[in-house]
């Protein structure tokens, strides 16, 4: 069985957001840190995430990604590694991390079994790190990266989100930071969200811009396999690295969709960019997870075709720690 929309799309993909709470203050995300929403209940507790991944994988998801908020700021994130990687017919599980604890725990999460990792980092300086994320942490970072590499972890990608007003000048930087790391680096276009929107307008660059600057250096294009997803991904002969770009207001970003996602209040997201999420905690309190399974077949059924971004319309997401980015 594989989950598949009124328009062709499959979905292998989930992603999970364990939390909406998070330590650091991206300036397009949380530029004022975490404030606790009046309407917000606990997160989704282990049984529930056991049943909820359970019932992915018996509709054919293969991959789970572990978001927030920032996922390490749950005391049992190894536990929820643990929980996915031990779920019949999950093959991937993947974390996205701001990197904060990544030091101290990538053991512990590998041994959970992880076998994906992404960080972000949108500096390679530490006094821009700071001024974007609000945290002085780059070289605990850089870190955690280099013992994630030497414990074998090979999956290994760095997201960057370039901003006119900030890190801009640092494209070549990252490109000749890994071109002796097999790292993929993921530039990630700025995206328009409820609470940014004259951030977004003073910083956002087009991925197109990239992509060009890119081919004029000698990057080719990586042709990916049908079921890779949405981003680009571009080679050079002379790097071990790679990139990828991820270009949310491209033509047909979202006829490649594979995703959903489920946010740490236990709602369903068929779009980051999507009204309200779908509540599906009540069908997560059982062990059996054939109702959730029902229920997630059903509201597939809503997922539009694309979202509406290009129009200024970013849907009821106020900023992406609130589902996951
Ligand atoms: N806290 C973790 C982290 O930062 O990696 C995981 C959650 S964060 C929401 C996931 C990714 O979304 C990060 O790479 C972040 O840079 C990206 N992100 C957040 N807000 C964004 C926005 N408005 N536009 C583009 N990317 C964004
Ligand atoms: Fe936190 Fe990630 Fe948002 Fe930065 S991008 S504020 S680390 S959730």
């Amino acid at each position: 069985m594989i989950l598949q929309d009124n328009f062709a799309r499959k979905f292998t993909y989930l992603r999970l957001s364990v939390t909406d709470v998070c330590n650091f203050k991206c300036s397009y995300c949380l530029p004022d840190g975490y404030e606790k929403p009046s309407s917000v209940c606990d997160p989704l507790n282990l049984n529930e995430i056991k049943t909820i991944a359970r019932a992915f994988a018996n509709l054919g998801t293969k991959k789970i990604r572990i978001t927030g908020g920032e996922p390490s700021v749950r005391k049992d994130l190894t536990d929820i590694i643990r929980i996915c990687s031990e779920t019949k017919g999950i093959e991937t599980v993947a974390l996205t991390t701001n990197g904060y604890k990544l030091d101290k725990y990538i053991e512990q999460w590998i041994d959970a079994g992880l076998t994906n990792l992404n960080v972000s980092i949108d500096s390679l300086d530490p006094k821009m790190f700071k001024q974007i994320c609000g945290q002085n942490r780059l070289t605990e970072i850089f870190a955690g990266l280099d013992k994630a590499a030497k414990l074998g972890l090979n999956k290994i990608k760095v997201n960057v989100v370039l901003m006119k007003q900030y890190n801009q000048n640092e494209f070549n930087q990252y490109l000749e930071w890994i071109k002796d790391k097999p790292i993929s680096l993921r530039f990630i276009e700025l995206m328009q969200t409820g609470d940014n929107k004259q951030f977004f307008m003073d910083n956002h660059i087009s991925g197109e811009t990239l992509k060009q600057q890119l081919l004029d250096s000698g990057w080719t294009r990586v042709i990916s396999e049908s079921h890779a997803g949405p981003a680009q991904e571009f080679s050079h002969t002379d790097s071990l690295g790679k990139v990828g770009l991820i270009m949310p207001y491209s033509k047909d970003f979202c006829a490649t969709c594979n995703r959903l996602r489920v946010s740490s209040q236990g709602k369903l997201h068929l779009c980051l960019f999507g009204e309200e999420g779908l509540p599906i905690r009540q069908w997560c309190q059982q062990e059996e997870s054939e109702a959730l399974e029902q229920k997630i077949v059903e509201y597939l059924k809503l997922k539009k075709v694309s979202h509406f971004l290009q129009d200024g319309n970013s849907g009821s997401t106020r900023h992406l720690a609130m589902i996951g980015g």
